[in-house]
């Protein structure tokens, strides 16, 4: 796990991408990305690529890594054998589709973490758990399901995404007020928990991130990065979204 002190932005490529687009994708940002080195960029990809990620992007400053799915998917050990270090669980459009519970997904997490890489945890309500205001006892409720599960120190070397449901893929991002006040909610519940694993935690932003916000979004005190869809697709916006954030001290 990288030091904590830089920020992340980790790209969700999400059911996309072709051998082809990947081609132009890796190298272009392999390219692009090659001078930053005081920011910490992950790229997740979809299983079928992670053998061409794991060749264009060996020997650059990007990791790489993919979606937990594990039995009858995709195993913990295969993906470190592709050289992923980050995992994503529990993003939403995996728990709605196939129906993964706060338990189900506390497994996953802890199965990243036996193989020493990262897991990328997203958290977050729904617009009808926002409009009832109990987003926060539904974030700590998730967290607490792994907590409760696997131990106190189990959120060590671990990222969390504060990804509101209704602000992914919609183009409307949760406000700074909104975010920071979450990401600092996740930070202070952590701190309750076990201060030591505050140290080596990251807790980042996701949900309609793009060049125009990014630096603004990435710049609140308790954000440690962001996690982008859509414009992670695009080589130019996500350096540009990169080479924005690196500038944050
Ligand atoms: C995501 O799917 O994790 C995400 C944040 O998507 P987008 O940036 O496209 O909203």
């Amino acid at each position: 796990m990288p030091e904590n002190i830089k920020k992340i932005i980790i790209g969700n490529m999400k059911m996309n991408g072709s051998k082809e687009f990947n081609e132009s994708l890796f190298s272009d940002l392999k390219h692009n990305l090659s001078a930053i080195n005081n920011l910490d960029i992950v790229l997740c990809v979809p299983y079928p690529y992670l053998y061409q990620a794991q060749n264009i992007l060996a020997k650059s400053n990007l990791f790489w890594g993919s979606h937990g799915a594990f039995t009858g998917e995709v195993s913990a050990s295969m993906l470190k054998e592709f050289g992923s270090q980050f995992v994503i669980v529990g993003h939403s459009e995996r728990s709605t589709a196939y129906c993964e519970s706060d338990e189900n997904i506390a497994e996953k997490f802890n199965i990243v973490k036996k193989f020493n890489m990262t897991p990328i945890l997203c958290v977050g309500e729904t617009h009808i758990e926002r409009e009832a205001g109990i987003m926060e006892s539904v974030v700590s409720s998730q967290l607490e399901t792994i907590i409760n599960l696997y131990g106190k120190s189990i959120l060590n070397n671990s990222i969390i995404a504060y990804e509101p449901i209704w602000a992914i893929g919609s183009d409307h991002a949760a406000t700074s007020e909104q975010i920071q006040k979450m990401c600092s909610f996740i930070k202070k519940l952590v701190n309750k928990v076990s201060p030591a694993n505050l140290k080596s935690l990251k807790v980042i932003y996701g949900g309609s991130v793009n060049s125009k916000n990014a630096l603004q979004l990435c710049s609140l005190e308790s954000v440690d990065g962001a996690l982008i869809g859509r414009a992670s697709l695009d080589e130019n916006e996500f350096s540009n979204i990169c080479q924005q954030v690196q500038r944050i001290l």
